[in-house]
Protein backbone atom coordinates (compact mmCIF):
# COMPACT_ATOMS: atom_id res chain seq x y z
CA UNK A 1 0.00 0.00 0.00
CA UNK A 2 1.18 3.39 -0.57
CA UNK A 3 1.79 5.23 2.41
CA UNK A 4 -0.80 8.09 1.25
CA UNK A 5 -3.06 5.42 1.46
CA UNK A 6 -2.98 4.64 5.08
CA UNK A 7 -5.36 6.84 7.83
CA UNK A 8 -2.48 7.64 9.95
CA UNK A 9 1.17 8.05 9.42
CA UNK A 10 3.59 8.03 12.46
CA UNK A 11 7.06 9.04 12.55
CA UNK A 12 9.37 9.14 15.83
CA UNK A 13 11.74 11.36 15.87
CA UNK A 14 15.16 11.03 18.31
CA UNK A 15 17.55 14.29 17.60
CA UNK A 16 16.48 17.19 15.64
CA UNK A 17 18.41 15.64 12.54
CA UNK A 18 15.51 13.74 11.94
CA UNK A 19 13.75 17.08 11.49
CA UNK A 20 14.68 17.07 7.71
CA UNK A 21 14.34 13.48 7.05
CA UNK A 22 10.98 13.53 8.67
CA UNK A 23 10.29 16.56 5.62
CA UNK A 24 11.73 14.14 3.19
CA UNK A 25 9.71 11.39 4.35
CA UNK A 26 6.41 13.23 3.76
CA UNK A 27 6.90 15.46 0.93
CA UNK A 28 8.70 12.00 -0.98
CA UNK A 29 5.63 9.69 -0.21
CA UNK A 30 3.26 12.25 -2.01
CA UNK A 31 1.55 13.52 1.14
CA UNK A 32 0.73 17.21 0.97
CA UNK A 33 3.96 18.32 2.24
CA UNK A 34 1.97 21.23 4.33
CA UNK A 35 -0.77 19.87 6.88
CA UNK A 36 -2.82 22.88 6.32
CA UNK A 37 -3.36 21.44 2.28
CA UNK A 38 -4.15 17.86 3.46
CA UNK A 39 -7.65 17.43 3.13
CA UNK A 40 -10.30 14.54 3.64
CA UNK A 41 -8.79 11.79 1.50
CA UNK A 42 -5.14 12.43 3.07
CA UNK A 43 -3.87 10.61 5.99
CA UNK A 44 -3.34 12.24 9.51
CA UNK A 45 0.58 12.80 9.94
CA UNK A 46 1.49 12.20 13.72
CA UNK A 47 4.59 12.52 15.34
CA UNK A 48 6.46 11.69 18.86
CA UNK A 49 9.87 11.39 20.06
CA UNK A 50 12.19 12.54 22.71
CA UNK A 51 12.91 15.50 19.67
CA UNK A 52 9.51 16.56 19.48
CA UNK A 53 8.66 16.76 23.17
CA UNK A 54 11.60 18.80 23.54
CA UNK A 55 10.85 21.15 20.63
CA UNK A 56 8.02 20.76 17.98
CA UNK A 57 7.92 23.88 16.66
CA UNK A 58 10.01 23.77 13.48
CA UNK A 59 7.63 20.71 12.57
CA UNK A 60 4.59 22.21 13.50
CA UNK A 61 3.92 23.35 9.18
CA UNK A 62 4.17 19.26 8.44
CA UNK A 63 2.81 17.64 11.65
CA UNK A 64 -1.36 17.21 12.38
CA UNK A 65 -0.97 15.89 15.55
CA UNK A 66 2.46 15.69 18.24
CA UNK A 67 2.63 13.53 20.83
CA UNK A 68 4.48 15.30 23.79
CA UNK A 69 6.20 12.96 26.18
CA UNK A 70 5.46 9.33 26.12
CA UNK A 71 2.59 8.10 24.25
CA UNK A 72 1.97 4.87 25.41
CA UNK A 73 -0.96 5.85 27.12
CA UNK A 74 -2.08 8.96 25.39
CA UNK A 75 -1.50 7.02 21.89
CA UNK A 76 -4.23 3.99 23.28
CA UNK A 77 -6.44 6.69 23.77
CA UNK A 78 -5.60 8.37 20.12
CA UNK A 79 -6.68 4.56 18.91
CA UNK A 80 -9.55 4.95 20.92
CA UNK A 81 -10.83 8.32 19.52
CA UNK A 82 -10.15 6.89 15.58
CA UNK A 83 -11.73 4.05 16.16
CA UNK A 84 -14.91 6.28 17.78
CA UNK A 85 -14.93 8.62 14.93
CA UNK A 86 -15.27 5.73 12.70
CA UNK A 87 -16.09 6.47 8.81
CA UNK A 88 -12.15 7.38 8.08
CA UNK A 89 -12.34 10.28 5.60
CA UNK A 90 -15.53 11.08 5.78
CA UNK A 91 -16.70 14.71 5.04
CA UNK A 92 -15.55 16.51 8.40
CA UNK A 93 -13.36 13.37 9.47
CA UNK A 94 -10.23 15.32 10.03
CA UNK A 95 -11.26 18.02 11.60
CA UNK A 96 -13.27 16.41 14.24
CA UNK A 97 -9.91 14.35 14.77
CA UNK A 98 -8.17 17.18 14.91
CA UNK A 99 -10.40 18.96 17.37
CA UNK A 100 -10.82 15.72 19.94
CA UNK A 101 -6.97 14.84 19.46
CA UNK A 102 -6.19 18.18 21.01
CA UNK A 103 -8.23 16.94 24.23
CA UNK A 104 -6.30 14.26 25.29
CA UNK A 105 -3.65 14.76 27.38
CA UNK A 106 -0.08 14.92 25.91
CA UNK A 107 -1.28 15.60 22.80
CA UNK A 108 -0.65 19.13 20.73
CA UNK A 109 -2.07 19.73 17.29
CA UNK A 110 -0.94 22.91 15.65
CA UNK A 111 -3.69 25.40 14.96
CA UNK A 112 -5.76 24.10 17.82
CA UNK A 113 -4.20 24.02 21.08
CA UNK A 114 -1.69 26.67 22.54
CA UNK A 115 -0.15 25.03 25.22
CA UNK A 116 0.81 21.33 25.25
CA UNK A 117 1.45 18.95 28.40
CA UNK A 118 4.30 16.51 28.74
CA UNK A 119 3.04 13.10 29.77
CA UNK A 120 4.69 10.07 31.51
CA UNK A 121 3.39 6.87 32.25
CA UNK A 122 3.97 6.64 36.13
CA UNK A 123 4.18 2.27 36.09
CA UNK A 124 6.91 1.58 33.34
CA UNK A 125 5.69 -2.25 35.22
CA UNK A 126 2.42 -2.14 33.03
CA UNK A 127 4.35 -1.97 30.07
CA UNK A 128 6.32 -4.36 28.16
CA UNK A 129 8.82 -1.77 26.65
CA UNK A 130 11.35 -4.50 24.53
CA UNK A 131 11.01 -5.08 21.05
CA UNK A 132 10.54 -8.32 19.32
CA UNK A 133 12.01 -7.29 16.47
CA UNK A 134 14.71 -10.00 15.65
CA UNK A 135 15.44 -9.59 11.87
CA UNK A 136 18.76 -9.35 10.25
CA UNK A 137 17.89 -6.16 8.61
CA UNK A 138 18.13 -3.90 11.59
CA UNK A 139 21.61 -2.79 13.60
CA UNK A 140 20.70 -4.92 16.56
CA UNK A 141 19.84 -8.19 14.10
CA UNK A 142 19.81 -11.07 17.09
CA UNK A 143 20.02 -8.62 20.03
CA UNK A 144 16.27 -8.78 22.05
CA UNK A 145 16.60 -5.20 23.28
CA UNK A 146 14.52 -4.26 26.58
CA UNK A 147 13.79 -1.23 28.79
CA UNK A 148 14.78 -1.02 32.25
CA UNK A 149 14.28 2.35 33.07
CA UNK A 150 13.30 5.47 32.20
CA UNK A 151 15.18 9.00 32.51
CA UNK A 152 18.42 9.57 34.62
CA UNK A 153 18.71 10.81 38.55
CA UNK A 154 22.12 12.72 37.54
CA UNK A 155 20.35 15.52 36.19
CA UNK A 156 23.62 16.44 33.44
CA UNK A 157 22.58 20.01 32.97
CA UNK A 158 23.72 19.79 29.35
CA UNK A 159 21.75 16.17 29.24
CA UNK A 160 17.87 15.95 27.26
CA UNK A 161 17.33 12.58 28.58
CA UNK A 162 17.72 13.55 32.18
CA UNK A 163 14.81 16.33 31.91
CA UNK A 164 12.38 14.84 28.96
CA UNK A 165 12.33 11.62 30.69
CA UNK A 166 11.57 13.25 34.70
CA UNK A 167 11.30 11.68 36.99
CA UNK A 168 14.25 8.63 36.75
CA UNK A 169 11.72 5.55 36.81
CA UNK A 170 12.85 1.79 36.56
CA UNK A 171 11.11 -1.46 35.69
CA UNK A 172 11.59 -3.99 38.49
CA UNK A 173 13.89 -6.68 37.30
CA UNK A 174 11.03 -9.56 37.79
CA UNK A 175 8.74 -7.89 35.50
CA UNK A 176 11.71 -7.18 32.70
CA UNK A 177 12.62 -10.97 33.24
CA UNK A 178 8.77 -12.01 32.98
CA UNK A 179 8.54 -10.15 29.58
CA UNK A 180 11.50 -11.34 28.15
CA UNK A 181 10.14 -15.13 29.01
CA UNK A 182 6.62 -14.53 27.97
CA UNK A 183 7.53 -12.56 24.69
CA UNK A 184 8.80 -16.72 24.35
CA UNK A 185 11.53 -15.57 21.74
CA UNK A 186 14.60 -16.84 20.65
CA UNK A 187 17.65 -14.55 21.30
CA UNK A 188 22.12 -15.22 21.72
CA UNK A 189 21.98 -11.17 23.14
CA UNK A 190 20.11 -8.83 25.35
CA UNK A 191 20.46 -5.09 25.25
CA UNK A 192 19.76 -3.07 28.32
CA UNK A 193 17.88 0.02 27.19
CA UNK A 194 18.42 3.23 29.58
CA UNK A 195 19.83 6.53 29.78
CA UNK A 196 21.02 5.51 33.54
CA UNK A 197 21.13 1.61 33.05
CA UNK A 198 23.82 0.81 35.41
CA UNK A 199 21.68 2.71 38.30
CA UNK A 200 19.61 0.56 38.17
CA UNK A 201 19.04 -1.62 41.87
CA UNK A 202 18.73 -4.82 40.44
CA UNK A 203 21.62 -4.95 37.55
CA UNK A 204 23.43 -6.90 38.89
CA UNK A 205 20.83 -9.70 39.51
CA UNK A 206 19.21 -9.03 35.64
CA UNK A 207 22.69 -9.65 34.45
CA UNK A 208 23.13 -13.08 36.50
CA UNK A 209 19.49 -14.09 35.09
CA UNK A 210 20.53 -13.99 31.86
CA UNK A 211 24.48 -14.94 31.76
CA UNK A 212 22.92 -18.33 33.44
CA UNK A 213 20.21 -18.53 30.33
CA UNK A 214 23.74 -18.51 28.36
CA UNK A 215 23.10 -14.64 27.00
CA UNK A 216 25.18 -12.70 25.90
CA UNK A 217 24.60 -8.82 27.88
CA UNK A 218 24.79 -5.88 26.48
CA UNK A 219 24.74 -2.10 28.11
CA UNK A 220 25.42 1.31 26.40
CA UNK A 221 26.72 3.25 29.17
CA UNK A 222 28.04 2.74 32.55
CA UNK A 223 28.44 4.48 34.93
CA UNK A 224 32.20 4.80 37.08
CA UNK A 225 30.90 5.31 40.22
CA UNK A 226 28.13 2.07 40.59
CA UNK A 227 30.35 -0.29 38.75
CA UNK A 228 31.51 -3.12 41.06
CA UNK A 229 34.03 -5.41 40.81
CA UNK A 230 31.55 -8.10 40.73
CA UNK A 231 29.03 -6.73 38.00
CA UNK A 232 32.00 -5.97 35.47
CA UNK A 233 33.04 -9.52 36.03
CA UNK A 234 29.55 -10.66 35.41
CA UNK A 235 29.47 -8.63 32.14
CA UNK A 236 32.19 -9.93 30.43
CA UNK A 237 32.07 -13.75 31.04
CA UNK A 238 28.32 -12.59 29.94
CA UNK A 239 30.28 -11.76 26.54
CA UNK A 240 30.64 -7.71 26.73
CA UNK A 241 33.60 -6.97 24.99
CA UNK A 242 33.42 -3.03 25.51
CA UNK A 243 32.66 -0.71 27.79
CA UNK A 244 31.89 2.68 27.23
CA UNK A 245 32.58 5.69 30.21
CA UNK A 246 31.41 8.86 29.85
CA UNK A 247 33.54 11.40 31.69
CA UNK A 248 32.00 14.07 29.25
CA UNK A 249 34.95 16.42 30.86
CA UNK A 250 38.54 16.12 31.29
CA UNK A 251 38.68 18.02 34.95
CA UNK A 252 36.87 17.66 38.06
CA UNK A 253 36.06 21.39 38.23
CA UNK A 254 34.38 21.07 34.80
CA UNK A 255 32.41 17.73 35.64
CA UNK A 256 31.00 19.72 38.42
CA UNK A 257 30.11 22.45 36.26
CA UNK A 258 28.37 20.15 34.22
CA UNK A 259 26.61 18.10 37.27
CA UNK A 260 28.45 15.28 36.19
CA UNK A 261 30.41 14.84 39.54
CA UNK A 262 32.83 12.24 38.87
CA UNK A 263 35.85 12.04 40.58
CA UNK A 264 39.77 11.81 38.78
CA UNK A 265 40.13 9.07 40.67
CA UNK A 266 36.64 7.18 40.12
CA UNK A 267 37.48 6.68 36.37
CA UNK A 268 40.99 5.72 36.87
CA UNK A 269 39.72 3.17 39.23
CA UNK A 270 37.36 2.12 36.45
CA UNK A 271 40.05 1.67 33.87
CA UNK A 272 41.62 -0.62 36.03
CA UNK A 273 38.68 -2.93 36.92
CA UNK A 274 38.37 -2.90 33.33
CA UNK A 275 42.09 -4.09 32.22
CA UNK A 276 42.10 -7.24 35.10
CA UNK A 277 38.16 -8.69 34.24
CA UNK A 278 39.18 -8.31 30.51
CA UNK A 279 37.59 -6.26 29.40
CA UNK A 280 38.69 -5.59 25.23
CA UNK A 281 37.98 -2.52 24.47
CA UNK A 282 37.37 1.11 26.23
CA UNK A 283 35.15 3.33 24.78
CA UNK A 284 35.57 7.28 26.18
CA UNK A 285 33.19 9.91 25.45
CA UNK A 286 33.93 13.73 25.67
CA UNK A 287 32.22 16.46 24.52
CA UNK A 288 33.96 19.89 23.87
CA UNK A 289 32.20 23.28 23.72
CA UNK A 290 30.67 22.98 27.07
CA UNK A 291 29.40 26.33 28.26
CA UNK A 292 32.48 28.32 30.19
CA UNK A 293 34.98 25.94 28.89
CA UNK A 294 38.55 27.05 27.92
CA UNK A 295 41.40 25.92 26.26
CA UNK A 296 42.40 24.08 29.04
CA UNK A 297 40.14 21.96 29.25
CA UNK A 298 41.19 19.96 26.00
CA UNK A 299 44.25 19.67 27.39
CA UNK A 300 42.65 18.25 30.91
CA UNK A 301 40.85 16.21 28.29
CA UNK A 302 44.13 14.59 27.04
CA UNK A 303 45.86 14.44 30.34
CA UNK A 304 43.02 12.19 31.77
CA UNK A 305 42.37 9.81 28.22
CA UNK A 306 46.56 9.47 28.73
CA UNK A 307 46.33 8.26 32.47
CA UNK A 308 43.28 5.77 31.45
CA UNK A 309 46.06 4.77 28.55
CA UNK A 310 48.57 3.43 31.14
CA UNK A 311 45.77 1.63 33.13
CA UNK A 312 44.02 0.06 30.26
CA UNK A 313 46.20 -0.96 27.97
CA UNK A 314 44.07 -2.30 25.45
CA UNK A 315 42.51 -0.46 22.38
CA UNK A 316 40.71 2.66 24.00
CA UNK A 317 38.53 5.06 21.37
CA UNK A 318 37.81 8.53 22.13
CA UNK A 319 34.92 9.43 21.36
CA UNK A 320 34.42 13.73 20.88
CA UNK A 321 31.17 15.02 21.06
CA UNK A 322 30.12 18.60 20.33
CA UNK A 323 27.76 20.24 22.96
CA UNK A 324 24.66 21.15 21.27
CA UNK A 325 22.27 23.60 23.86
CA UNK A 326 18.76 21.47 23.79
CA UNK A 327 15.32 23.09 24.42
CA UNK A 328 14.10 21.96 28.13
CA UNK A 329 17.73 21.85 29.58
CA UNK A 330 19.66 24.08 32.05
CA UNK A 331 22.00 24.85 28.93
CA UNK A 332 19.03 25.96 26.68
CA UNK A 333 20.53 29.24 27.27
CA UNK A 334 24.22 28.88 26.41
CA UNK A 335 25.28 28.93 22.92
CA UNK A 336 26.89 26.71 20.97
CA UNK A 337 30.79 26.77 20.33
CA UNK A 338 32.19 28.34 17.48
CA UNK A 339 33.41 25.93 14.75
CA UNK A 340 36.98 27.69 15.32
CA UNK A 341 36.92 26.82 18.74
CA UNK A 342 35.83 23.53 18.65
CA UNK A 343 38.26 22.72 15.76
CA UNK A 344 41.25 23.79 17.33
CA UNK A 345 40.57 21.97 21.02
CA UNK A 346 39.63 18.90 18.59
CA UNK A 347 43.30 19.35 17.22
CA UNK A 348 44.53 19.86 20.23
CA UNK A 349 43.62 16.29 21.78
CA UNK A 350 43.94 14.88 18.71
CA UNK A 351 47.74 16.26 18.71
CA UNK A 352 47.74 15.60 22.77
CA UNK A 353 46.49 11.62 21.84
CA UNK A 354 48.75 10.76 18.76
CA UNK A 355 51.22 9.04 20.49
CA UNK A 356 49.17 7.03 22.15
CA UNK A 357 49.70 3.46 20.70
CA UNK A 358 46.17 2.22 21.79
CA UNK A 359 44.30 5.35 21.25
CA UNK A 360 41.95 6.52 18.53
CA UNK A 361 40.23 9.59 18.20
CA UNK A 362 37.04 10.18 16.93
CA UNK A 363 35.04 13.66 16.23
CA UNK A 364 31.54 14.68 15.18
CA UNK A 365 31.74 16.64 12.32
CA UNK A 366 31.27 20.61 13.22
CA UNK A 367 28.90 21.86 9.89
CA UNK A 368 26.13 18.65 10.85
CA UNK A 369 26.31 20.32 14.58
CA UNK A 370 25.35 23.72 13.84
CA UNK A 371 22.75 22.56 11.64
CA UNK A 372 21.16 20.01 14.30
CA UNK A 373 21.34 23.60 17.02
CA UNK A 374 19.73 25.50 15.04
CA UNK A 375 16.48 23.19 14.69
CA UNK A 376 17.37 22.36 18.71
CA UNK A 377 16.70 26.25 19.28
CA UNK A 378 14.32 27.08 16.71
CA UNK A 379 10.81 28.25 15.96
CA UNK A 380 8.58 28.08 13.01
CA UNK A 381 10.49 30.19 10.82
CA UNK A 382 13.04 26.96 11.04
CA UNK A 383 9.98 25.51 9.83
CA UNK A 384 9.68 28.02 7.16
CA UNK A 385 13.31 27.41 6.30
CA UNK A 386 12.97 23.45 6.10
CA UNK A 387 10.30 23.83 3.36
CA UNK A 388 12.90 25.94 0.94
CA UNK A 389 15.59 23.19 2.07
CA UNK A 390 13.01 20.42 0.27
CA UNK A 391 11.90 22.19 -2.74
CA UNK A 392 15.87 23.63 -2.91
CA UNK A 393 18.10 21.05 -1.11
CA UNK A 394 20.44 24.40 -0.30
CA UNK A 395 20.22 25.15 3.69
CA UNK A 396 22.05 28.27 3.20
CA UNK A 397 19.47 29.84 0.76
CA UNK A 398 16.78 28.22 2.76
CA UNK A 399 17.61 29.96 5.97
CA UNK A 400 18.47 33.53 4.58
CA UNK A 401 15.08 33.16 2.80
CA UNK A 402 13.12 32.23 5.75
CA UNK A 403 14.71 34.95 7.53
CA UNK A 404 16.47 32.86 10.48
CA UNK A 405 18.67 34.86 12.53
CA UNK A 406 21.39 31.81 12.72
CA UNK A 407 23.81 33.86 14.57
CA UNK A 408 21.07 34.48 17.37
CA UNK A 409 19.93 30.62 16.80
CA UNK A 410 23.24 29.23 17.16
CA UNK A 411 26.09 32.00 19.00
CA UNK A 412 23.88 34.30 21.08
CA UNK A 413 23.32 33.76 25.07
CA UNK A 414 19.63 34.05 25.32
CA UNK A 415 18.53 35.75 27.85
CA UNK A 416 16.62 33.33 30.93
CA UNK A 417 14.16 36.01 30.64
CA UNK A 418 13.30 35.59 27.04
CA UNK A 419 10.21 34.10 25.90
CA UNK A 420 12.00 30.76 23.93
CA UNK A 421 9.76 29.00 21.53
CA UNK A 422 9.16 26.12 23.23
CA UNK A 423 7.77 27.56 26.25
CA UNK A 424 4.45 26.74 25.28
CA UNK A 425 4.79 23.13 26.49
CA UNK A 426 4.52 22.19 30.40
CA UNK A 427 7.09 19.74 31.02
CA UNK A 428 5.89 18.99 34.41
CA UNK A 429 8.57 21.11 35.91
CA UNK A 430 9.11 24.57 36.59
CA UNK A 431 11.35 26.88 34.39
CA UNK A 432 12.61 28.22 37.64
CA UNK A 433 14.47 24.88 37.59
CA UNK A 434 16.39 24.95 34.90
CA UNK A 435 17.46 28.69 36.10
CA UNK A 436 18.71 27.62 39.18
CA UNK A 437 21.00 24.49 37.89
CA UNK A 438 22.33 26.81 35.36
CA UNK A 439 22.68 29.44 38.25
CA UNK A 440 24.61 26.45 40.00
CA UNK A 441 26.81 25.59 36.82
CA UNK A 442 27.78 29.33 36.75
CA UNK A 443 29.29 29.47 40.57
CA UNK A 444 31.04 26.20 40.09
CA UNK A 445 32.89 27.63 36.58
CA UNK A 446 33.95 30.98 38.76
S1 LIG B 1 24.54 10.44 33.52
FE1 LIG B 1 24.26 10.36 31.30
S2 LIG B 1 22.08 10.00 30.98
FE2 LIG B 1 22.36 10.65 33.10
S3 LIG B 1 21.95 12.84 33.07
FE3 LIG B 1 24.16 12.53 32.86
S4 LIG B 1 24.55 12.47 30.64
FE4 LIG B 1 22.35 12.19 30.95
Amino acid sequence: REIGKFDVVGISLSYELDYPRAVTMIGDSGIPLLREERGESDPLVIAGGCAITLNPQPLTAFVDIFFIGEAEESFREFANLLADVGQVRKAGWRKEMLRRASRIEGVYVPGVNDSAKRRWVSRLDALNTSSPLLTPNSHFSDMYLTEVGRGCPRGCRFCAASYVYRPFRIRSAASIIEHARSDDLEFPRIGFVGAAVSDHPGIERLCMEFAKRGKEVGISSLRPDNLTPRLRSTLVETGMRTVTLAPEAGSEKMREMIGKAMTQDRILQSAQMCQEVGVRNLRLYFMIGLPFETDSDADAIVELATGISKTFRRRISVRLGVFVPKANTPFQWQPLASSEVVERRVGVIKKGLSSGKNIRVFARSVREVEVQAIFSRGGVDVGTALYNWYSGRNWKRAFRNAGVNRQRLLYDRLSTEAHLPWDFIDMSFPKSLLKRELMKAERAAS
